[in-house]
């Protein structure tokens, strides 16, 4: 078996491998880069990052290009009010970008291709699509790619024209002007859109005057730079990115190249606050340092972000974060109960065994890895290690076993792009005997020793703590 994924073009699960050469082509949409990403953007990439390593780990080649979003209404708003050049400000939050990311234990990506630094070719692109009649100038020396040109126009987002109509605003916030009154039509989107007021230094010359090109473009072009003007193999975002902007990729590049943009399309579900999806215009976000900041690590962000079934909106709670917490250190448990079987050391852990190199066979963990190559299935992977751990496989292991045990748990964690012992702080305040307590009786739970559970529960409320469970772990709450 190797990877299959949902594909939401074809609204069906397809089995990933490269169309042509050897080497998987995967892109996806990049951040915006006005301000720190929050962990809902990061959920997204965390996702793709973590697809990424298990087709690596599956011995395929990818090539993964993620870009940078340095262009558009927010960046060039942000950054006039701050009074910087439109680079030094973005460079500043690409930065701040990398540096979440590299805590967050993600591969950097094979290319990451920015927007203001393909201009002539997003020119170029605008110039092959009016050549051929998909899109035409303005007046005011804006450029509009003609949607009714497309006859395949909606067929990724499956809406009809009606609703096409209605749609008047796209995920990047940018509302549709009522001053574009020169389109020919209301669903037809800015390929260049001429110099405001408003835009500061920010434009640049073209052959209808000076201006800047539609977001929407920017993914086409780098697309066509990064792979060779080729059919892609797999495009990655958010599932706000699915209409328009992904149609709009899909129309532009299809309509200037004449064949497949991107055979197969990978969208994520929504980390939501509240019912709400979290995003910076309603300000219901956390960013990692936020996190940080409360004592939780990086590590147990990026468990708790792709613990869940990517395909579900995933709600944000702190208990999910304590939850998280807890199935690491059992992890690591699991790991020192097997290390000491070998007589190493932790914290040769993680360089020793949680490698890309896969074992032959999984053994034990064979449920897990089946489940990572099965739709990205990390709820059932995780489920499925928590199994083998909760059977306490190291008690009748020999060093041996131990070793080839630790090895195929050390690359389900590299899947995962999951480290153990990182955690920066364990349980925020609770004191060590308390965490100690609170894992006893975890542990008695798991051996369905109900009384010694009770007991140890008892215990800690009379010290002044509350625990409680989750599917994988608990969380310890000082008494109210
Ligand atoms: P942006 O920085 O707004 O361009 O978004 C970067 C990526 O984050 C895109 O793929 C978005 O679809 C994704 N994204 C934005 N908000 C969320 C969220 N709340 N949950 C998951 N992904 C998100
Ligand atoms: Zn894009």
């Amino acid at each position: 078996m190797s990877v299959e994924l949902y594909d939401t073009l074809s609204r069906s699960i397809q089995t990933l491998a490269p169309s042509s050469s050897d080497t998987l082509r995967f892109y996806c949409c990049g951040p915006t880069v006005y301000g720190p990403a929050h962990i809902g953007n990061f959920r997204t990439f965390l996702i793709q990052d973590t697809l990424r390593r298990v087709l690596e780990v599956d011995g395929m080649a990818v090539k993964h290009v993620r870009n940078i979003t340095d262009l558009d209404d927010k960046t060039i708003r942000r950054s006039l009010e701050e009074g910087k050049s439109l680079i030094e400000f973005t460079a500043y939050w690409t930065e701040k970008f990398h540096a979440d990311c590299k805590a967050l234990n993600m591969l950097s990506p094979s290319i990451e291709p920015s927007a203001v630094a393909h201009i002539p070719q997003q020119i170029a692109l605008v110039e092959k699509l009016i050549e051929k009649g998909n899109a035409y100038a303005t007046d005011d020396g804006s450029v509009y790619f003609r949607v009714g040109s497309f006859e395949d126009y909606g067929r990724l987002s499956r809406l009809k024209q009606r609703e096409l109509k209605t749609q008047t605003e796209n995920s990047a916030g940018e509302v549709n002007d009522a001053d574009e009154y020169d389109r020919e039509s209301v669903s037809d989107f800015a390929l260049w859109k001429s110099c405001k007021d408003g835009d500061g230094d920010n434009y640049w010359s073209s052959p209808w005057g000076e201006g800047r090109p539609g977001w929407h473009l920017e993914c086409s072009a780098m697309v066509d730079s990064a792979f060779d003007g080729e059919t892609i193999d797999l495009h990655g975002g958010g599932i706000d990115l699915c209409f328009p902007h992904h149609e709009n990729e899909i129309a532009q590049s299809e309509c200037a190249h004449g064949h497949d943009f991107c055979k197969h399309w990978f969208h994520s579900a929504h980390l939501m606050v509240e019912g709400a999806k979290m995003s910076k215009s309603l300000g219901n976000l956390y960013t990692l340092d936020d996190l940080r900041d409360k004592g939780f690590s990086p590590m147990v962000v990026r468990y708790t972000l792709i613990a869940g079934s990517y395909r579900q909106q995933l709600n944000f709670t702190f208990d999910g974060l304590h939850a998280s917490q807890s199935a690491l250190t059992r992890f690591e448990r699991f790991a020192e109960a097997l290390l000491a079987k070998t007589g190493e050391a932790s914290d040769q852990f993680n360089a020793t065994y949680v490698t890309s190199g896969a074992p032959e066979d999984f053994g034990r963990l064979t449920k897990a890895w089946d489940a990572l190559r099965s739709n990205l299935n990390t709820a059932a992977c995780l489920g499925a290690i928590f199994g083998v751990i909760g059977s306490n496989p190291a008690a009748s292991l020999g060093a041996d076993g131990a070793r080839s045990m630790l090895q195929t748990f050390g690359s389900l964690l590299y899947a995962l792009g999951l480290e153990l012992f990182t955690i920066e702080a364990k349980q925020p305040d609770a004191p060590k005997e308390i965490i100690a307590l609170a894992q006893a009786r975890w542990d008695a739970k798991q051996a369905k020793d109900w009384g010694k559970a009770d007991e140890f529960r008892d215990e800690l409320l009379a010290k002044g703590w509350t625990v409680n469970d989750s599917k994988d772990g608990f969380a310890i709450e000082p008494k109210e």
